[in-house]
């Protein structure tokens, strides 16, 4: 089975409104954005017959208060989509962009914050997590396993904010590291433009609309194999326009983002949320498909396990 994890990084577009701040300029017209963006996704997802994974920037509560994000995250999960954790600690303490660079004691302090803030609106557990610009080492994992956290799906190879400890063998690959189950960021190598194809450059991207040209979309699905997954990336602003005084849908993006999920469809994939990971059956399937391709790694002696 081909699975794909459509993943959403749900936020206000994080340089647009440091620009606005640093500028003086209201952000406000940001809290209609996301209202418009979040309608949109869950009115596609529905027409799609679509549950994704909505990784929340919890933290935007200090811009808009914490009853529009509550309302937001209400709809979303009651929509049928698991809500996971987002992490900018940014809005909660300014000077720190990445997860990765707070102290250990305000990692632990606001990784909890922002579980006890998610779980308290579903009435669920949250167990995912994704950092925000892939700005984490391995002593956050450590902190997210103690608060609950099941799948961590941060690590993108290669990225410079991105200190997790795993090697090359590691890209694209589910796999667990001590209880914890991380679903990587799908990456591609490619040559999109023709400079590139003369130079001989090579693109490192992720699977989001916004990274990796419409044309190539086809052959990257079509490529996949038989058990393959891929972590289909998104922001929620993905699909809207956006400026100082006006917000409005990106009509030839939602055209687009369109057109991948058929082409999806149309390979067999099978959506699903990255907490399905941790049902029974897969786990069962998983560990079987690990006891196969385990002999075929070097990593065999790592507290490092793949999965598939
Ligand atoms: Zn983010």
């Amino acid at each position: 089975m081909k699975t794909a994890f459509l993943t959403i990084d749900w936020e206000t577009p994080q340089s647009f409104l440091r620009d606005l701040r640093k500028n003086n300029v209201s952000f406000e017209i940001l809290r209609h954005e996301l209202m418009l963006s979040t309608h949109l996704l869950l009115d596609l997802f529905s027409e799609k017959n679509i549950t994704a994974t909505f990784f929340i920037s919890f933290s935007e509560y200090k811009l808009y208060g914490k009853n529009f994000i509550e309302k937001l995250v209400k709809l979303i999960s009651d929509s049928g989509h698991e809500i996971g954790l987002h992490t900018h600690p940014e809005m909660i303490y300014p000077e720190v962009i990445f997860l990765k660079d707070l102290d250990y004691d305000l990692k632990v302090d606001f990784v909890k914050q922002g579980v006890e803030f998610l779980s308290n609106i579903t009435g669920k557990k949250v167990t995912s997590h994704r950092a925000g610009a892939y700005g984490i080492s391995n002593e956050c994992l450590g902190i997210l396993e103690q608060n609950g956290i099941l799948i961590d799906s941060s690590f993108y190879h290669g990225h410079v904010n991105c200190n997790l400890d795993f090697d090359e063998s590691f890209k694209n690959k589910i796999f667990k590291n001590g209880n914890l189950i991380e679903v990587p960021v799908t990456t591609i190598h490619y040559k999109p433009k023709i400079h590139h194809r003369i130079l001989n450059k090579i693109v490192h991207a992720k699977t989001d609309i916004n990274s990796i040209n419409m044309n190539y979309w086809d052959k990257i699905i079509e490529s996949q194999s038989e058990n393959s997954f891929i972590n289909l990336f998104l922001h929620s602003y993905s699909l809207t326009n956006y400026s100082q005084s006006s917000i409005s849908y990106r009509k030839e993006n939602i055209d687009n983002f369109n057109k991948i999920l058929d082409i999806m469809f149309k390979n067999k994939f099978k959506f699903k949320k990255l907490n399905n990971i941790l049902n029974k059956k897969i786990i069962y399937l998983t560990l079987v498909l690990q006891t196969l391709k385990i002999f075929s790694y070097a990593n065999i002696f790592k507290r490092v396990r793949k999965l598939f």
